[in-house]
């Protein structure tokens, strides 16, 4: 699956921008990732950079656009497929750019900063919202969202970005991350899944 644009959306659960300090925005507020970001890990090793300060994982629910917008189109024609993926950020680096007022990249945007679970054929927004998402660290359940406390729904999600932005194949959405963020450490066993189902698997590496 060739993936184009990778569009996520901050600060899209209360709690979450809360627990950061930080306010929840009026519209969507979108940022990109490069697509190296990217890596399916089903089952494997998160390689990480070290020597830059925290690493957070962010659990989003992360969604693939299968057709072209147009406006109009409801998020059950649009996606495709889902899963579950972590927004991986240097936050120590993410303080610094934002007290700079520079672009996010370098805190978000870094090699394998992606991380997808295993794509599941997207069911529509109301089984969906059926579906708890969650990150167990170690054993332990430390994020746990559902797409109902989004701020701003799939809707108007597709509706901005589309207009805006543009959404055709292959473009991907991750769609905010619930409370819980925090910092990764060498050696940290992920788990991520959708529902009863787990979608995802990783050792942590710190270089
Ligand atoms: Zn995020």
């Amino acid at each position: 699956m060739d993936i184009r644009n990778i569009y996520c959306v901050g600060r899209n659960y209360r709690q979450h921008a809360a627990e950061l300090g930080n306010a929840v925005p009026e519209a969507p507020m979108l940022f990109l990732k490069p697509t190296h970001a990217a890596v399916t890990l089903e089952d494997g090793l998160l390689r990480l950079p070290g020597g830059q300060g925290e690493v957070h994982y962010e659990t989003e629910l992360v969604l693939l656009v299968g057709r072209s917008y147009r406006e109009g189109i409801t998020p059950d024609e649009l996606f495709s497929h889902v899963t579950v993926g972590l927004d991986l950020t240097l936050r120590t680096v993410q303080d610094g750019v934002k007290a700079k007022g520079h672009p996010w990249l370098a805190a978000k945007g870094f090699r394998y900063s992606a991380p997808l679970g295993q794509w599941l054929d997207y069911p529509g927004e109301s089984a969906l919202s059926e579906l708890d998402f969650g990150l167990d660290r170690n054993g332990v359940n430390v994020q746990r969202g559902n797409i109902r406390n989004m701020v701003f729904g799939l809707a108007e999600l597709v509706a901005f970005t589309g207009k805006t932005y543009g959404l055709g194949p292959g473009d991907v959405l991750f769609t905010g991350t619930p409370e819980g963020v925090g910092a990764l450490r060498d050696g940290d066993e992920l788990l991520w899944r959708l529902g009863s189902r787990t979608l995802g698997r990783a050792t942590v590496s710190m270089s």
